[in-house]
This record gives structure tokens, sequence and C-alpha cells, in this order.
């Protein structure tokens, strides 16, 4: 269970640890005042509370630290101090049964701290073991509690009446043991359900990853492009233009049959971070396929589409040549899009300016507008 902090996750699910660290601090910091205030009130007459809650104490606050903390090293040392917590709890309560004048002050004086006692250790017992393991825990303990008062006070005169109740104490125990079980499993269920969500979420994600990005070079492919497209016509607006660049890079083939086609990619790569780095964050950059790539500029004028056009013209040869040592040239096609186009219509028509780009010689900027 221990992680790469060097922590140890105590409870499935994020959120579950969370509550249950607020709910620790919570009772540290409502019971650590009242164990050191009935200390100082009854710790001069009271033998049990002289050196019993100085124990109870630190085993509050070690387990409170634990619990907020969550270094991987002290978790065994926590749940050995718990099990002599719980074997002192024993003598504790055995100890007062004999020494009180009589059974029915012995049975008053277990009431409520000690009995409570208890009760906090099986509660500390399911928040820091395994649902099995706590549960076997709390029966052995419960039963070992109520075990040693019966038999403490079977051997008092006039106990009989407290042996049951003592019994009666032990019916109690496991019937909230029960319930601890049954919250415990509840927990463990809801943790596996909310592991299972995020993965289902990672996976659906992922899906939608692989639907809408080309997996060459990470940009967004000629699907999320049209819906792009679609999406932005339904936008525009005098106060909206939107730019299309399309652009195609120069004798392609001649690079991959020259430097091996694990070079082209590298290109068409390096295309796409190169052209990413000069977009606005607004901009939407797609690969078509092959050596084909759109720019959608949202509120980007035919002047602003055309500047950005040339100095991607400019810039892409001299930084790939930087780069990869091999210069590629492209050619740019750019328009408006317009209020009755589809995806495909803008499309055909900066597709027409680019081939007019390829045919006036390759390396230019051809435009239309609207
Ligand atoms: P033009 O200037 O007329 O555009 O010439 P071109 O060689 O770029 O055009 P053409 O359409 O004849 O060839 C495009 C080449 O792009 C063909 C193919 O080898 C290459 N290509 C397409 N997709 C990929 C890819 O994913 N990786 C690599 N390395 N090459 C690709
Ligand atoms: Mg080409
Ligand atoms: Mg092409």
């Amino acid at each position: 269970m221990a992680s790469r902090s060097g922590r140890v996750s105590l409870l499935r699910g994020q959120d579950l640890a969370w509550l249950a660290r607020r709910v620790v601090a919570f009772g540290i910091v409502v019971g650590a005042p009242i164990i050191a205030a009935t200390w100082f009130r009854d710790g001069p007459h009271d033998v049990w509370v002289r050196w019993g809650y100085p124990p109870l104490g630190a085993v509050l606050l070690v387990f409170g630290w634990i619990l907020l903390r969550r270094p991987a090293w002290a978790l065994r040392t926590a749940l050995t101090i718990l099990v002599l917590l719980e074997i002192g709890w024993v003598v504790v309560a055995v100890g007062r049964i004999g020494r009180e004048p009589d059974v029915a002050t012995a049975w008053a004086s277990l009431i409520p701290t000690p009995l409570l006692g208890v009760v906090v250790c099986l509660i500390v017992g399911f928040l820091f073991q395994r649902t099995r393991t706590a549960l076997l825990h709390g029966a052995f303990y419960s039963g070992v509690m109520t075990g040693a008062m019966a038999t403490a006070f079977s051997r008092r005169p006039g106990g009989g009446e407290y042996v049951w109740q003592s019994v009666r104490y032990g019916v109690y125990l496991g019937v909230f043991l029960v319930l601890l079980l049954v919250l415990s499993r509840a927990k463990e269920h809801v943790a596996s359900a909310v592991a299972d969500a995020e993965r289902a979420d990672a996976t659906a994600s992922r899906m939608r990853d692989m639907a809408y990005l080309d997996e060459l070079t990470g940009i967004a492919n000629r699907r999320r492009l049209m819906e792009e497209l679609g999406y932005q016509a339904g936008l525009l607006g005098p106060a909206h233009p939107v730019g299309v660049v399309y652009f195609d890079l120069d004798h392609f083939k001649r690079v991959n049959d020259t430097y091996g086609h694990e070079l082209g990619d590298q290109v068409l790569r390096l295309v796409a971070q190169i052209t990413g780095r000069t977009l606005a964050h607004r901009d939407l950059l797609a690969r078509l396929g092959g050596e084909e790539f759109v720019i959608v500029a949202p509120g980007t004028h035919h002047e602003g589409a055309l500047a950005l056009a040339e100095r991607l013209r400019q810039n892409l040869p001299e930084e790939l040549e930087a780069t990869l040592g091999v210069r590629v040239t492209a050619s740019f096609g750019v328009t408006d899009l317009r209020p009755d186009d589809t995806p495909a219509s803008v499309l055909r028509r900066v597709d027409g300016f680019m081939y007019r780009a390829k045919a006036d010689g390759r390396d230019q900027v051809r435009a239309g507008g609207a």
C-alpha cells in the first residue's frame, strides 16, 4: 500500500481518506482537551485516570498524526500501540471491578469512559485495517474484554447480575461490530465504484482523443476540423470573422524518397509544432491528411490570415532546415469563412487557392476573400 511518496493510503478512494482524516482531526480537537481536563481533575484521587489517561492521550495524538501525515513506517507501530492500549484497557477494567468497594460502584465506574474506550478501539481498528482483519480484531478484543469483565464480576459477592450486564455489553459490542462491518463494506464498494468511474472516464477521454486527434502529430484530425468549421460558421458575423488557411508541403514525396519515410514523419511532426507555436490560443490547427494542414482562425480578418500564412511560408522552411537539415517549403491558400459555407465548400475554395500557389511555382500564398 506504500505509495511513491513513501506514505500509505489507508483507505481506498481519496474522498473517503479525506473524510476519515477530518473525523480524526475533529476527534483530537474535542477529545484531547477532555482527556487533559479529566486528568487534571480526577488524576490526583483516581489512580486509573492518573496512569491510564496519559497513554490514552498519547495514542490519540499518535493516531491523529498518522492519519493526518500518513508516514508509511508508522502504521505498524500504531497498530502495536493500539493492541497494547487494548491490553491496558482490559487490565484497567478488571482492576476497577476488583478494587471498588462494591459491584454496583464497580459497574458504574466503568461507565462511560472505559466501556466507550473499547468502542473507540473498534472504530480505530476499522479505520486502519482491512475490513476482514478489523472484524477479527474487533471480535477478539470484544470477546476478551467482556470475558474478563464477566470473570472479574463472578469472583465478587453479588456479582452475578453484573456478569449478565457484561455479557449484554458484549452483545451490544457484537451488534456494533456488524454495523461497522456494513459501513466498511459500503465504504469499500463506494471506493471501488469511484475507481471504476475514474477508469471509465479515462477510457472515454482516450477514445475522444482517438476520435479527434491525428495520431502522427497529435494535432486535430479531419473530423475535428469539419466540426470546428461547422461550429464557426454558426458564429460568423461582422464582429466575428473567421480566417481559413490551407497549406500543402511542396514536393514532399521527394523528401520521403531522398531521406526516408521516418524523416518525412519527423518533418510532419515538426511542421505541426512550429505552426502550433505561431498560432493564437483560439486558433485550430488540423492535419487534413498526408502533408496537408488547415488553420481555422476565429476573430481573424482576411489581412490577418494572409499575414499569418506569409509568416509561416517564411518561417517553416527556415526552422525545418535549422532543426532537421532538410529544406521543405509549402504552398498556401487563404480565404474567409462565409455565412453560406459548409465545411466542404470552404475547404474546396481554399484548396483551389492553394493549387493556384502550386501552379504559380510553389512556396507562395494565394488568397481570395468572401
Ligand atoms: P506537391 O508539391 O505537388 O504537393 O508534391 P508532393 O510530392 O508533396 O505531393 P504528392 O501528393 O505527390 O505526395 C505527397 C506525399 O506525401 C506522398 C507520400 O509519400 C507523403 N505522405 C503522405 N502521408 C505521409 C505520412 O504520414 N508520412 C510521410 N512520411 N509521408 C507521407
Ligand atoms: Mg505536397
Ligand atoms: Mg498533398
